[in-house]
Order: C-alpha cells, then sequence, then structure tokens
C-alpha cells in the first residue's frame, strides 16, 4: 500500500480544520421511518430521542406512506430486487416505461426519461444538448449538480446575477452569434426559498431565441394548482424546454431523477446522456412506489393544498412572534439569524426542545447571512406546527432576538 504518512496527515488536517472552522457535516441517526415524527440518536450513542422533523424534503408526507411503503412492496413481490444491468441492456421494464409516461402527463411534457437521482440527469443533460458553438446562461445560485453539469458541456458560459432579468437580458444580447442558447435556472432556491421568474424567463426566451431549462426538484408535486411544479406555479406550463427533476424529494423522497421535455431531447439522452448509459437502472421497488405516487397526487390536490394551509399558518404565526423571515409562500422558511454560532446554538437548543431543525452557515449560504431553515411538510398537524412555534418563541426569547431585525441581531452577535 503506497498510502504515506505525508497523504494521510495531508487528509487528517483538511478534516481537522473543517472541524475548527465549525464547516464539519455531523451525521445524526434516525431510528424511524422518515415522518413528521422520527426517533434519533444524537449525539451518536445516546439513547434515541423522539422529535418532531423539521428539515426533511418531505414536503408531501409521502416518504412513509402507507400506500407508497404498499406499492414498493408489491413491486419488489411482483419484478424482484435489483435488475443488474443498465437501462438499454437488460435493465428497462415495462414499469420504467410507464412511470416515464406518467411524468410527463403530470409534468405537462412530451417525454421523459429516469436517472438514477437529478444529480445524475443534470450531469448528463447538458453535454446532450449543447456543444461548443453554444451557451449556457445559468442563475448565479443553480444548485450544485446544475453547476456540476454543465462543466461537463463544451458550450460557453455565462452565468447572470440571481434573478435579475435586466442582467439576464444582458447576457441574451451579448450571446446573439451563438448556435443555442439555453437559460438555466432552479424552479425553487433551495436556502431561500425563492421563486424563478419563469413568466419573464419565457418572455425573455422568446424574445431572443433561447432555450429554457428549469431544476424543479424543490416544487415538483406541490408548486402550483395541481402541483404539476413552479412552471405551472408561474402560469407557463408547457412553455418550458427542459424540467429535470427528483423522485428524492415530494415524490416519496426515495431516489432517482428524470429530464422531461421534447421527445427528441428525450430520446438524444436516451442514446448519449452518460450517466443514463453506463450507471444502474432505477430498481423496480422505487419504479412501482413512485408510479403509486403519482397516481396520488394525481388524483386529488388535497397534500399539495395541505402543505400549502401548514406553510401559510406557519409563515404567519413565526412572523407575528417576532422572528426575522425571508418572506415568500414556499414550504422552505428560512428563519434568519446572520451569525453562524447563534444558528448553531439555536438550532441545538431546538432539538433539546424536540424541534429537529439545522443551522445553516457559510460555505452554504453567503457570510453574514446565516440561519434555520424550516421545512414544513404535508406530514405535519397543525398541533405539530404550534409545538414548533412555541419552541422557536422560548428560544428566541432566551437569545433576546424577537422583534429584532436584520441590523439589531448583527448588532448584538456580529456576523
Ligand atoms: C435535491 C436537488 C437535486 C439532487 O437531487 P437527487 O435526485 O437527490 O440527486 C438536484 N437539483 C436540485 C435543485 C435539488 O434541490
Amino acid at each position: 500500500m503506497a498510502y504515506s504518512d505525508k497523504a494521510k496527515d495531508f487528509y487528517k488536517s483538511e478534516l481537522s480544520g473543517m472541524h475548527k472552522a465549525g464547516t464539519f457535516k455531523e451525521e445524526r441517526f434516525i431510528e424511524s421511518p422518515q415522518a413528521a415524527n422520527i426517533s434519533v440518536e444524537y449525539p451518536v450513542g445516546s439513547p434515541p430521542k423522539e422529535v418532531l422533523n423539521f428539515c426533511a424534503n418531505n414536503y408531501l408526507g409521502l416518504s412513509s406512506h402507507p400506500e407508497v411503503v404498499k406499492a414498493a412492496h408489491e413491486g419488489l413481490d411482483s419484478r424482484g430486487y435489483g435488475m443488474s444491468s443498465v437501462r438499454f441492456i437488460c435493465g428497462t421494464q415495462d414499469i420504467h416505461d410507464k412511470l416515464e409516461k406518467k411524468l410527463s402527463e403530470f409534468l405537462g411534457t412530451e417525454a421523459t426519461v429516469l436517472f438514477a437521482s437529478c444529480m445524475d440527469a443534470n450531469a448528463g443533460v447538458f453535454d446532450v444538448v449543447l456543444g461548443k458553438e453554444d451557451a449556457m446562461i445559468s442563475d448565479r445560485l443553480v444548485h450544485a449538480s446544475i453547476v456540476d453539469g454543465m462543466r461537463l458541456c463544451k458550450a460557453q458560459l455565462y452565468n447572470y446575477k440571481h434573478s435579475n432579468m435586466d442582467h439576464l437580458e444582458e447576457k441574451l444580447k451579448e450571446t446573439q452569434d451563438c448556435r443555442f442558447r439555453m437559460i438555466i435556472t432552479d424552479g425553487v432556491f433551495s436556502m431561500d426559498g425563492d421563486i424563478a421568474k419563469l413568466d419573464k424567463i419565457v418572455e425573455l426566451a422568446k424574445k431572443y431565441d433561447a432555450m429554457v431549462m428549469v431544476d424543479d426538484s424543490h416544487a415538483t408535486g406541490f408548486m402550483g394548482k395541481n402541483g404539476r411544479g413552479t412552471h405551472e406555479h408561474c402560469g407557463v406550463l408547457g412553455e418550458i424546454d427542459i424540467i429535470t427533476t427528483t423522485l428524492g424529494k415530494a415524490l416519496g423522497g426515495a431516489s432517482g431523477g428524470c429530464v422531461s421535455g421534447p421527445k427528441e431531447i428525450v430520446d438524444l439522452c436516451r442514446q448519449r446522456a452518460r450517466p443514463y448509459l453506463f450507471s444502474n437502472t432505477v430498481p423496480p421497488v422505487i419504479i412501482t412506489a413512485a408510479n403509486k405516487v403519482i397516481d396520488l397526487i394525481s388524483k386529488t390536490t388535497d397534500r399539495r393544498d395541505k402543505l400549502e394551509e401548514n406553510t401559510k399558518y406557519f409563515r404567519e404565526k413565526i412572523t407575528t412572534s417576532g422572528f426575522d423571515i425571508k418572506e415568500g409562500v414556499h414550504a422552505i422558511v428560512p428563519i434568519m439569524l446572520y451569525n453562524a454560532k447563534l444558528a448553531q446554538d439555536m438550532a441545538r437548543d431546538m432539538y433539546s426542545e424536540g424541534i429537529y431543525v439545522i443551522g445553516f452557515s457559510f460555505p452554504v449560504v453567503a457570510k453574514g447571512q446565516a440561519r434555520i431553515r424550516v421545512q414544513i411538510s404535508a406530514g405535519h398537524e397543525k398541533e405539530h406546527l404550534d409545538k414548533a412555534i412555541a419552541a422557536f418563541t422560548k428560544v428566541g426569547e432566551k437569545y433576546k432576538i424577537l422583534g429584532k431585525g436584520k441590523k439589531e441581531i448583527i448588532e448584538m452577535y456580529g456576523y
């Protein structure tokens, strides 16, 4: 083995640097299914504690829904555990095709191709549809998986200031000579819960003859009246060229992702997208469960309606309790604390109060923008929300930040 002390020392010092900087990400062990109520072993080795979960992407509360679990069992029993193949060799079952068709219908697109994850969908799609004669023009705050996907593509890279339509227009003017241009954005941005201005983006795309690609991972299943996503919410259903999204959040939360859009693009992805060609097929148990999820959310909007109601209720109550939140309508509710240590300390105290939330600070968000990111779910009941609000109020009082805005909190705690 050529693993030298020099290398070992280097890796160890990298890790201890993270511990010192407070950026080391610790994992907590959950000893129950994913749900509003979970049992958590934290710190590791301590007896499990029952807490309310406010940090999962389980927006529709479907991660452990009995009908979804049942559909997964049925998939396991009827189609086995694994396929031991990529799609194009012997890894495609009829249920894969059925799910792809259902996803297209739900998203309002022509065709869909599944990937092992949305990360893989984003890693594959750009290189398939764009070449060096083309330009990718992305929002500056797009998800890391888009950043990586763009790196794997030879098209010229441009970006515009977050949600700044004037700046986007400038970039569209700058790139007039390219063969194809693609505007690239998240539908909902994960740290602030803010929504891309898709109506304006589509308008600019038409004016400048550009395509639009949206990663709707934080929206598919619940944004818009029928939960179709950000494009429905913004009134541009059928006008987005490419949608990528995940099965790993609202849609049952297991894993899997897709590229959805015009038939030619989807067909080309099947031929050329490298993560599709060279990585295993999504297993049958996930496919049958995801098929059930799409059926459930197509039949009724009850779950997304409940999520909307829960979100509205929580946003109102937490604001009247005196917290400074990022305004909006999304189930991601950032409670702004600005100071990294304050965010960590408050998250720890919330845990003692039986509420599981996480503090986010640099480098996950900009310096001086530390926060606790609360995520609401349709799996939460009113009493859960009330318990969280009461706990936040108690902890907020302890740190004397209730009724205080950015300036005052920074005066008290610094950045
Ligand atoms: C969560 C997320 C992903 C990753 O999805 P996976 O299916 O877990 O790989 C990609 N893009 C965005 C915007 C996300 O929020």
